[in-house]
């Protein structure tokens, strides 16, 4: 949310290019690159502490003109100008996200297979703040610059149909527009995952699946013995992910888990009147329920998520697609 009475802090000089109010010179003429107002120049000559900024005044606002909007606007075009000069000259422009699909911090070129950047290009749906498109004009990431308020719903869908992934930079004070470049390589949302593999079908990303092998302690006996399910999603932030019993393995993973120590045998639950594999303790036998074991990992999530030691042994088998209900197995 942009700071209460947010001030001009950018102008066009007389060429149309954009300068902010610290670099701008006294006397020189100035306008508002929203409403093409006339604008002055304050700058106190005084600096150090408790001096005012620089900042632009309008000599008539308009009624549709505001700071937001100005702030918006300015940092827009600037990082296109950037984008647009890092293409050209080849340079990579490294940014930092915390990927929502897997989970991990990644760092990547933005620019690597950009070569064109659009300013609110008309997509009919939508007019991208930035876009960014390949050697072919394929349209792969979408810049929004957001003040006040991010993309609508219908927006988000059409991008997520279009396989274009969404880059939102949350701006709020003249200070964004210091350094707008170091600025925008920290966004607050970024669609993309650089390490997992994306369905052939549909275009969404996978989510990785694990056999989770647990340490378990007998609920009868009261001895520890190792116990396995399948866990989809563990890279999901902030949701919990799901939970696959034995009663649902595949003939494959029935064998890895067996490999990895874990007895796993068909039986007959009172509780669920119906027979399914289930883990087994080695001491005395008895089953462990699927609800027992869903309802403890449930605790586990965070230690789990959090990459903490917490007496679960992870290990990577495929690939599923939620949409298509579709798993690929791990090649390795
Ligand atoms: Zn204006
Ligand atoms: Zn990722
Ligand atoms: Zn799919
Ligand atoms: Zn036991």
């Amino acid at each position: 949310m942009p700071k209460k009475n947010l001030l001009y802090m950018s102008a066009q000089d007389c060429n149309g290019k954009l300068v902010t109010a610290a670099f701008a010179e006294k006397g020189a003429s100035y306008s508002c690159p929203i409403c093409n107002g006339v604008m002055t120049l304050c700058k106190s000559g005084n600096i150090g502490p408790g001096s005012r900024r620089p900042y632009f005044r309008h000599k008539a606002l308009s009624s549709n003109c505001t700071p937001e909007g100005v702030l918006h606007h300015t940092f827009k075009m600037m990082l296109a100008e950037t984008l647009e000069n890092s293409i050209q000259n080849g340079e990579p422009f490294e940014v930092k996200w915390t990927c929502k699909f897997c989970g991990e911090e990644h760092v990547a070129n933005l620019l690597k297979v950009v070569r064109k950047v659009e300013v609110e290009k008309d997509l009919v749906v939508c007019q991208p703040d930035i876009l960014l498109l390949t050697a072919e004009e394929k349209p792969i990431f979408a810049i929004e610059v957001v003040v006040s308020h991010g993309p609508e719903p219908k927006v988000l869908e059409y991008y997520k149909k279009n396989r274009i992934a969404l880059y939102q930079i949350n701006i709020c004070s003249e200070d964004d527009l210091v350094d707008v470049s170091e600025r925008a390589k920290l966004p607050v949302v970024f669609d993309f995952c650089s390490k997992i593999p994306r369905c052939k079908q549909c275009g969404s990303y996978f989510e990785e699946e694990h056999l989770a092998i647990v340490d378990w302690q007998c609920y009868k006996c009261h001895e520890n013995f190792k116990a396995a399910v399948i866990l989809i999603g563990l890279g999901r932030k902030n949701e919990p992910y799901d939970v696959v019993t034995p009663k649902n393995f595949s003939e494959n993973e029935m064998l890895l888990a067996k490999s990895k120590g874990v007895i796993i045998e068909k039986r007959y639950s009172k509780t669920m009147n119906e027979s399914y594999f289930a883990n087994i303790c080695p001491h005395c036998k008895s089953m462990v329920g699927d609800y027992f074991i869903s309802d403890e990992l449930f605790n586990l999530v965070y230690d789990l998520q959090a990459k903490k030691e917490c007496g679960v042994k992870t290990y990577r088998i495929g690939y599923y697609c939620h949409t298509c209900n579709t798993f690929v197995p791990s090649k390795e």
